[in-house]
C-alpha cells in the first residue's frame, strides 16, 4: 500500500493526454507528484491535432471551476465563443433564441478540442509533469508494476507506483484491469450516431449565422447542432439513427450514404442549411459516422493500484454537453481525495464513492436530453413548462432553480440535480396540464408544493 502521508517524493503514472489527463496531470504536478504521462497520439503541438471526436466542445461552469484550479482558465476562455442559449430552427418557421439563463452571467462557451487540449498540455509541462507522446498503453504487468507501452514501431517497457485511467472511452487500461479483477462494465449503445460537417466563414470573414448561440434544427427523433468556432466557421453535427426503427420512417446512416441521399435528406428537412453548408457532399461522404454509448462500471479502481477517471470510467451520450466537464470534476475530486487521504487505496474508494453516483445521473440526464433537444424544444407543452419555469425560477430564487442551470451553472452534485429535477418537471407538468398559457396557473397551490418539497439549494462551491 502506498503511503501518502510519507514527506517523500511520491511518483504516479497518467494514461493518456486527452483533456482528462492533461488537466490531472497539471493539478498533481502543482500538488509535488511526480508525474508521467503516456500518450497514444503524436504530440499535437508538432503534428497538428489529430482529433477524431467532436471538433468543439461545450464548456460549462464545472469545466471551468476545474481549469480554474490549473489557472487554464484565462488561456481557454480567449479563444472561446460564448453562447446564451439554444437558436431553435423550426422546419418552414423563423429561429427562436431559447436562452441557458438569466443574463450574460449564465453562458456556455465553445471550445476546440485541439486548442484546449494545447492548452492543458503546455500547462502540465509547465507544472513539471513529463508526457511521453506516441506511447500507447498496450498492457500492464500488476505484479511485475510494470507497463508496455508501443508507438512509432518501437515498444517500451516503464516502471509504475500507480497508474490512473484517462484514457477514454476504449481505454486499454480498463481492459487490463478487468483481466484482475472484473469491473463489472455494461456498454448500452444509442443506437444513433452521428456525422460532423462545416459552415465555413461569410465572404466577409464573419460567422454566417448568429454566432453567440448553440443551434438546433430540432426534427423529432433526428436532428443537426451547429457550434461555433473562434475562426468564424461553425461545427454542424447531424445526429440520427444508424439503421432504420421499426415503426417510423426516419433517415438513418445506412440508408443516408451517397452524396445523392445526403442533398435530399437536406432539401427536405434542413433546407436553410443548405447555403451555408457548401461542402455538404464532400463532407457527408468524407466525414465518418460515430456512434455513442452509455459506458457503465460497478467498479473504478484495483485497490491502490491503478483507477479510471472520465470516459474511461463513464462514457456517456454528448446531449448535456457534460462529458468532457465531468470528467474535469473528477480531476479535482480525485486531486482532492489523494491529498487528504493516507493510502492511494482509501483516496481511489473515497474518489468512486463521491463520484459514481454522480456520474450516473449525468448520463441518464445526458440520455433524456437527447430527447429534450431533438423532439421538446419546439414542442408547445414544453415551451409553456419552460415559461412556468422561468417564473418560479424568479418567484422562489434559490428553491426552484431550472433543470439547466443545476447542471450547467452550478456544481451542486450532479444526483442531487437529477433528483429535484424530476420534482420540478412534476410540478411544471402538473400546474401546465391542460393549458395554453400560464393564465389559469394555481399559483397558490404550486407555491405549496415547491415549499413542501424543495428546500433551498446551496451550491456546493
Ligand atoms: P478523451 O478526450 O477521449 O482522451 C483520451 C486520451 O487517451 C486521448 O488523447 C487518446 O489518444 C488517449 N489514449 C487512448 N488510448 C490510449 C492508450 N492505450 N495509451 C495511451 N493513450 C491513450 N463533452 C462536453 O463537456 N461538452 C460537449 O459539448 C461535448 N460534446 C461532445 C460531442 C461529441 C460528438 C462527443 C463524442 C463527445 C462530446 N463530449 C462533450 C464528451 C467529451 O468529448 C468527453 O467526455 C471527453 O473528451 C472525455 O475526456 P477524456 O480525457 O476522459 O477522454
Amino acid at each position: 500500500m502506498t503511503d501518502l502521508s510519507n514527506a517523500g517524493p511520491k511518483s504516479l503514472t497518467i494514461i493518456g493526454a486527452g483533456l482528462a489527463g492533461a488537466l490531472l496531470a497539471t493539478l498533481l504536478a502543482r500538488r509535488g507528484w511526480q508525474v508521467e504521462v503516456f500518450e497514444r497520439r503524436g504530440d499535437p503541438r508538432l503534428q497538428g491535432y489529430a482529433g477524431g471526436r467532436s471538433i468543439n466542445l461545450a464548456l460549462a461552469e464545472r469545466g471551468l471551476h476545474a481549469l480554474r484550479a490549473a489557472d487554464a482558465h484565462g488561456a481557454v476562455l480567449e479563444q472561446a465563443v460564448m453562447m446564451r442559449g439554444r437558436m431553435v430552427h423550426p422546419l418552414g418557421g423563423e429561429p427562436q433564441l431559447q436562452r441557458y439563463g438569466r443574463d450574460d452571467s449564465e453562458v456556455i462557451w465553445s471550445v476546440s478540442r485541439g486548442e484546449l487540449n494545447i492548452t492543458l498540455i503546455n500547462a502540465a509541462e509547465a507544472a513539471g509533469a513529463t508526457l511521453h507522446f506516441d506511447r500507447g498503453l498496450d498492457s500492464v504487468d500488476f505484479d511485475a508494476r510494470t507497463i508496455t507501452c508501443s508507438g512509432s514501431g518501437e515498444i517500451h517497457t516503464h516502471p509504475f507506483t500507480t497508474l490512473l485511467g484517462c484514457d477514454g472511452a476504449g481505454s486499454t487500461l480498463r481492459a487490463q484491469m478487468a483481466a484482475r479483477r472484473d469491473l463489472g462494465e455494461r456498454t448500452e449503445w444509442l443506437g444513433h450516431g452521428y456525422k460532423e460537417l462545416e459552415i465555413p466563414p461569410a465572404a466577409d470573414g464573419g460567422f454566417r449565422i448568429e454566432p453567440n448561440a448553440l443551434h438546433i434544427w430540432p426534427r423529432g427523433r433526428y436532428m443537426c447542432i451547429a457550434l461555433p468556432n473562434d475562426e468564424r466557421t461553425f461545427t454542424v453535427t447531424l445526429f440520427m439513427a444508424l439503421h432504420a426503427e421499426s415503426g417510423n420512417d426516419d433517415p438513418d446512416f445506412d440508408s443516408v450514404t451517397t452524396a445523392a441521399d445526403a442533398r435530399a435528406l437536406f432539401e427536405r428537412d434542413f433546407p436553410d442549411t443548405l447555403p451555408l453548408i457548401p461542402e455538404l457532399e464532400h463532407d457527408f461522404v468524407a466525414n465518418p459516422v460515430g456512434s455513442l454509448a452509455t459506458l457503465r462500471l460497478d467498479r473504478w479502481h484495483l485497490g491502490g493500484d491503478a483507477v479510471l477517471l472520465g470516459d474511461a470510467a463513464h462514457a456517456m451520450v454528448p446531449f448535456h454537453g457534460q462529458g468532457m466537464n465531468c470528467a474535469f470534476e473528477d480531476c479535482v475530486a480525485l486531486a482532492g481525495c489523494m491529498e487528504e487521504h493516507d493510502s492511494l487505496e482509501a483516496a481511489f474508494a473515497a474518489f468512486e464513492a463521491d463520484r459514481k453516483p454522480n456520474a450516473t445521473a449525468i448520463q441518464d440526464m445526458a440520455l433524456e436530453n437527447y430527447i429534450e433537444m431533438r423532439d421538446l424544444v419546439d414542442d408547445p407543452d414544453f415551451l409553456l413548462q419552460q415559461a412556468l419555469e422561468r417564473k418560479l425560477q424568479a418567484r422562489h430564487p434559490g428553491r426552484f432553480v431550472p433543470h439547466y442551470s443545476m447542471v450547467t451553472f452550478m456544481r451542486i452534485p450532479y444526483a442531487l440535480a437529477l433528483e429535484r429535477s424530476n420534482i420540478q418537471r412534476e410540478i411544471l407538468v402538473g400546474a401546465t396540464r391542460g393549458l395554453e398559457s400560464l393564465d389559469g396557473v394555481d399559483w397558490a397551490a404550486v407555491d405549496t408544493e415547491i415549499e413542501r418539497q424543495l428546500a433551498p439549494l446551496m451550491d456546493g462551491a
